[in-house]
């Protein structure tokens, strides 16, 4: 019952949020305004956690030759879910499958002292994956993915600090976006699979990270056959109304590439040394982290994510310009209002249509004259008329503050 109720594919179209179309390609989907705002407001969210841990952002083109994937070894391991090589001159240049090998070469394009580790690299980068159209549909399999990335190059000392770090941002994020995670898993490799071959590397990392998760307190489990083709994995498990698993979120630990890139610090001796690779995702793919909001939300998302933030309803023709004022004012405050006026139907029609939006915010005669607001909860709830400033001021606090609850009358008394 709740798998097709909040099916995301059902719901993304119904609310205007995504759509595909056959001219543009399956597993090819475009963002409406509303699902723009959703992606946007979670993006900034990201970028603005990333900032405070210490991350900084950078960009990188989504081509590069095939060289550079022969490189990081994701051509001889990878290549199935890679898209065909583009013959450019003499050169062939690829659609790149991850983001590793650019922020690789970006570490190595300067030389850096162990002061400067952790160097933490982020991007939300545009990535490519030739998904078979078979298993294309909505959000959670597609060709053109946007991952929220990151790179830490770090001593082996500070790896598990980091590793403990970015599970740490993982968790408040969950706590943000109102979601639970399904499990952790501890992802190793298995039989039949195509790993770099490499087994002293293996075991340092998988026991790092089996440090890590001990010392964290999280229950996991371990899964063979998981890994990464370059090194093992933490993998944060969310799983759909029908109990389906994927992975969000993830931090590996990867002496391969920086092996494969030749990079080095100058250490404290002076020498050149070789740093680690911390790989971490914190919502996955923008795409997928979407998905799951819609179907965990059933499209009534926290009011800092939602696509409209305040519905306001005037009662009759005469003060639809005050609710077009209180918009001015929500729009300056960064905040996203819509009037819904009366030729959209009866106050209980309008209401009933703005169900999803956290705050319905109603305006008769006596709100407009006293400059005030009749205020609906999402979940039901009625404030008593209020100063629409002193209203406006405290939801725009509830959304800096990424809160998950709508409304905290004891704090704003
Ligand atoms: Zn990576």
């Amino acid at each position: 019952m709740r798998d097709t109720a909040h099916d995301h594919r059902k719901l993304g179209r119904e609310l205007g949020l995504f759509d595909t179309d056959p001219l543009i390609g399956s597993g090819l989907p475009y963002w409406l305004p509303d699902g723009a705002a959703v992606r946007h407001a979670l993006e900034e969210y990201i970028r603005e956690a990333e900032r405070k841990a210490g991350y900084r952002h950078v960009y990188s083109p989504v081509l590069g030759k095939r060289e550079l994937y022969e490189i990081s070894g994701h051509w001889s391991h990878y290549s199935d879910d890679m898209f065909p090589p583009m013959d450019l001159g003499a050169e062939q240049v690829v659609l790149r499958p991850s983001l590793c090998p650019h922020h690789a070469v970006i570490y190595r394009s300067r030389s850096h002292s162990y002061r400067e580790l952790p160097l933490r690299m982020a991007e939300l980068g545009g990535m490519y994956r030739s998904e078979l159209s078979g298993v294309l549909g909505g959000l959670t399999r597609v060709r053109a993915i946007q991952l929220n990335d990151a790179h830490i190059f770090c001593t082996l000392d500070q790896v598990a600090d980091e590793a403990a770090a970015a599970l740490e941002m993982i968790r408040r994020a969950y706590e943000a976006l109102g979601i639970t995670p399904a499990r952790y898993r501890l992802s190793l490799p298995g039989p039949g699979g195509k790993y770099v071959a490499a087994p002293g590397m293996w075991e340092r990392s998988a026991a790092l990270l089996t440090d890590v998760l001990d010392r964290s307190g999280l229950p996991y489990e371990a899964a063979e056959g998981e890994a990464a083709f370059y090194g093992p994995k933490i993998d944060v498990q969310v799983a759909d109304g029908a109990g389906r698993e994927s992975t969000l979120s993830t931090v590996q630990i990867d002496f391969h590439q920086p092996e494969r890139f030749d990079l080095h610090y100058i250490g404290a001796d002076g020498a050149k040394h070789r740093p680690v690779m911390v790989h971490r995702s914190v919502i996955g793919s923008v795409e997928r982290a979407v998905a799951h909001l819609i179907e965990r939300h059933g499209g009534a998302f926290p009011a800092w994510l939602a696509p409209t933030q305040l519905a306001l309803l005037p009662v009759s023709e005469a003060q639809v310009p005050d609710a077009e004022a209180v918009a001015r004012r929500c729009a300056e405050l960064g905040l996203r209002a819509e009037v819904a006026g009366p030729e959209r139907g009866t106050l209980g029609a309008r209401v009933r249509e703005a169900r999803l939006v956290p705050y319905q915010a109603v305006i008769g005669a006596k709100e407009a004259a006293d400059g005030h607001l009749a205020v609906r909860l999402r979940d039901g709830r009625r404030l008593a008329p209020r100063p629409a400033d002193g209203f406006l001021a405290a939801v725009g606090a509830l959304v800096a503050a990424h809160r998950t609850d709508l409304w905290d009358e004891e704090a704003r008394q």
